[in-house]
């Protein structure tokens, strides 16, 4: 249905970022306690969450909002202790159509950009051990994926 053509020559010079391949940092009982949460969370209210890095636990977002359909991904506008890498673009193709992959039960839902715009986004880091969060888009607009909720 979907043909490959044309996605491969928009990459930018650096690697592309296959979200599809679990992270170095990835721990499957973390993955376990996260999915608790969500579920947790899911009760307990319908958005505002405070996001932390999963791997050192240091704040990121005050203020954010779940998305709708990917309920382990969050945006937001005003984040502090992130940072974005400039000099490296995604370009998200369009040859993952995984809209049958429900929540990504299998690894959480790290790979669940959530994205079939054209936009581009920039990768977006934890400043204090640089693990990938998330990415901001064109309209600077923060989305999280990969980050821990809890209650504010
Ligand atoms: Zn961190």
């Amino acid at each position: 249905m979907a043909s490959p053509t044309a996605s491969q020559k928009t990459v930018s010079d650096d690697d592309e970022i296959d979200y599809s391949v679990k992270p170095e940092f990835y721990d499957p009982k973390l993955d376990n306690k996260d999915e608790l949460w969500v579920q947790k969370e899911r009760k307990d209210r319908d958005s505002d969450a405070v996001l932390t890095c999963p791997a050192c636990f240091t704040t990121l977002c005050l203020e954010c909002q779940r998305h709708e359909k990917y309920l382990t991904q969050y945006r937001a506008i005003f984040v502090v202790n992130c940072k974005i890498k400039i000099n490296q673009v995604l370009r998200p193709s369009n040859q993952k159509p995984k809209t049958s992959n429900k929540r990504g039960r299998d690894r959480g839902g790290v790979d669940e950009v959530g994205v079939s715009t054209k936009e581009t986004f920039k990768p977006v880091c934890c400043v204090v051990c640089s693990t990938e969060v998330g990415v901001i888009d064109d309209d600077e607009i923060y989305h999280f994926f990969n980050v821990l909720p809890s209650e504010s």
